[in-house]
């Protein structure tokens, strides 16, 4: 069977980037299960990183961990170094690694306004750019996959639902969704895709106070019924980088459970 009528990601190596927990742990896990070689990029979490990396050899793909600072100009080029090294030229990056420092407009710091974009937004477009680069280099690999390369963003409901007391972030998204069209609109004609995923509410280390505090409230906003998994963005992204896809470039697939349908709007309005 021809690769394009599976999700199938044999003999293909992608990073993810911030997957040593949460919905880039999933991806990780979901990209390993669709036959890639994974890079697990951590910041923090060591530990957390060896289990994945331990789990995804155990599907019999080759994995590693790389630490880098996706804010960093140098640690991102150095991940991508250290990933073509140890696994080969790299077809999949997943710019996951993402962050919120909330506070009211009035009491927020600069230094958390400037931390959430240079995580956030900055850390997009590095891992963008270098994904770019590598894959140019790279060239095209059509026994593998008829892109030659394919670069998913982790954007957020917030990049069209405003967000109060989290504008930071909110602008952050925002800024990720014309990162991601703009940059698809540049290279959609080397036969790279560029594309989005907009998670609503998914059960991960982000939220969990809120989800804590505000389950009943945050249900209220999504018809679905339940708090998303970390499951249902990591299947979508693994969708998303393969050959059934290859006619998808430069859109946002929103993963919410319905949220962005402003259910509050539902009856009388
Ligand atoms: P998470 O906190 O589990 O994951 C974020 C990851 O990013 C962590 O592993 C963290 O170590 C990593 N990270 C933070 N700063 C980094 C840096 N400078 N360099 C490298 N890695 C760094 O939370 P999550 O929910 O899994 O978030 C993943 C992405 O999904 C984020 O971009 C987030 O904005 C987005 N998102 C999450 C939700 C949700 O409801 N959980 C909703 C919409 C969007």
């Amino acid at each position: 069977m021809a690769a394009f009528e599976l999700n199938d990601l044999s003999g293909q190596v992608a990073i993810v980037t911030g997957s040593s927990s949460g919905i880039g742990e999933a991806t990780a896990r979901e990209l390993g299960k669709a036959g890639a070689d994974v890079v697990v990029n951590y910041h923090g979490e060591e530990r957390n990183a060896d289990a994945i990396v331990s789990d995804i050899r155990a599907m019999g793909r080759r994995a590693i961990k790389v630490q880098a600072d996706v804010s960093d100009e140098a640690d991102v080029v150095a991940m991508f170094d250290r990933a073509e090294e140890e696994l080969g030229p790299v077809d999949i990056v997943v710019s996951n690694a993402g962050l919120q420092k909330d506070a009211r407009l009035a009491d927020m710091s600069l230094g958390d306004w400037n931390t959430v974009i240079s995580v956030n937004l900055t850390g997009g477009f590095l891992v963008g750019r270098e994904a770019v680069r590598r894959f140019r280099k790279k060239g095209l690999r059509e026994h593998v996959s008829r892109a030659l390369g394919k670069l998913v963003f982790d954007s957020s409901v917030h990049q069209v639902i405003p967000w109060a007391f989290h504008v930071n972030y909110a602008a952050s998204k925002g800024g990720i969704n014309l990162l991601m069209q703009s940059i698809a609109q540049e290279v959609a004609c080397e036969k790279i895709r560029v594309n989005a995923v907009a998670p609503g509410a998914i059960a991960t280390p982000i939220n969990a106070g809120e989800r804590e505090a505000h389950l009943d409230d945050m249900l209220k906003l999504i018809p679905h019924g339940r708090v998303g998994d970390p499951e249902d963005i990591g299947r979508t992204v693994a969708w998303l980088v393969s050959d059934a896809a290859d006619y998808v470039t430069g859109q946002t697939f929103f993963v919410d459970g319905g949220m962005t349908l402003y259910p509050g709007f539902r009856g009388n309005g």
